[in-house]
């Protein structure tokens, strides 16, 4: 019985090398792709990635082409993705590559750590994937792992215990594989040491040396502590519609969802005279107002619940961006929150 220890190294290398998953990114690990795919897959589900990153690698194949790029061009490979700073940070990390490392990304744990939005953990997998350097790669998979494993019921927010738990990995690396049992680590977090109660430790390489498991506790590891309540905004969305073009505008230049583009709302719920006073005010003549169907969309500290309309406009005061449905699709960046109320477009197609 050991918990976290040399012991867990070499079954789980085996268990790795008898059959993974088949994912675009471990087809050919260069720092770049495994970079970019790791950043992608913070809050992001593997399935949602895969056509995300090929549409990337085809667009922005190296670190030079995405320092280059234009901010619509890779705004846009990431509408959907959501927590937009993670793309923006990937460019300026880019630009800093090319400036200080002639755009190859360095082979050097501290240096990577140093780069714009890479973290502890990205730092990590790229220096052991990539580069074969001895750290660990430590996320929330692998913490849990770590909990069950120890049977530790610290809560794994804890920061000592993300500390002490890269510690400890980063005494087991093998000095010839340290890539591969990271990723052994992240794929039995993924695909057997599963989240929410429901581990499947029959099929686990490491059962006979898990604690948790041992002690029965496996399913209620690891504990959390209680999450503050997300903040509740109620707003108003306005699908505005001159002829065939619709209404939208760029968000401010700093906060929630910086300069991407939006449906224009309100705050508040408001009643159809509402809208039809509040948009009077500011000089718009409304045609047809109807209720488009309620949408929620939550953030990492803020919830929106939505209520929409669908304005016919009869004049076009020069205050907001008037595109097609096709342009809007193809050319400009529009966070999920709004996609709800862009099906009545798909409908009039
Ligand atoms: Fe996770 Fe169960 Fe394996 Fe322990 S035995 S590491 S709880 S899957």
């Amino acid at each position: 019985m050991s918990g976290v220890s040399p012991a867990v190294v070499a079954p789980l290398l085996e268990w790795y090398d008898g059959g993974h998953r088949d994912l675009p990114w471990r087809a050919q690990p260069t720092p770049y792709r495994v970079w970019v795919s790791e950043i992608m897959l913070q809050q992001t589900r593997v399935e949602a990635v895969r056509g995300y990153f090929a549409r990337w690698m085809d667009a922005l194949p190296d670190v030079r082409a995405l320092a280059a790029a234009d901010e619509a061009v890779y705004l846009k490979l990431w509408e959907g993705l959501g927590y937009y700073s993670r793309v923006r940070n990937l460019h300026r990390a880019a630009i800093e590559v090319c400036d200080k490392y002639g755009g190859e990304l360095p082979a050097d744990y501290d240096a990577l750590r140093a780069l714009p939005g890479i973290g502890d953990y990205t730092a990590g997998a790229i220096a052991s994937i990539a580069f074969g350097l001895p750290v660990p790669a430590v996320d929330g998979n692998v913490l849990r792992v770590a909990a069950r494993l120890d049977n530790d019921l610290t809560p794994i927010t804890d920061t000592a215990f993300k500390k002490r738990t890269r510690e400890r990995f980063a005494a087991l690396m093998p000095a010839d594989r340290p890539g591969d049992l990271n990723q052994s680590l992240m794929e039995l977090g993924a695909t057997v040491c599963l989240p929410n109660g429901a581990p499947l430790c029959g099929d686990c390489p490491v059962q006979h040396l898990c604690l948790g498991y041992h002690h029965g506790n496996a399913a209620m590891l690891p504990l959390r502590a209680a999450k503050k309540a997300r903040r509740v905004e109620n707003r108003t969305v306005l699908l505005r519609r001159h002829g065939a073009l619709v209404g939208i505008q760029r968000r401010p230049q700093s906060g929630l969802l910086a300069r991407l583009w939006e449906l224009p709302s309100l705050n508040g719920h408001l009643s159809p005279d509402e809208v039809r006073d509040a948009l009077a005010a500011h000089g718009w003549q409304v045609g047809k107002l109807l209720s488009l169907r309620p949408a929620k969309h939550i953030f990492t500290h803020v919830e929106w619940r939505m209520n929409g309309y669908y304005i016919e406009l009869k004049n076009l005061p020069d205050e907001l961006t008037f595109v097609s449905p096709s342009a809007l699709r193809a050319e400009y960046a529009l966070p999920s929150a709004f996609r709800a109320f862009l099906s009545v477009l798909e409908e009039q197609a």
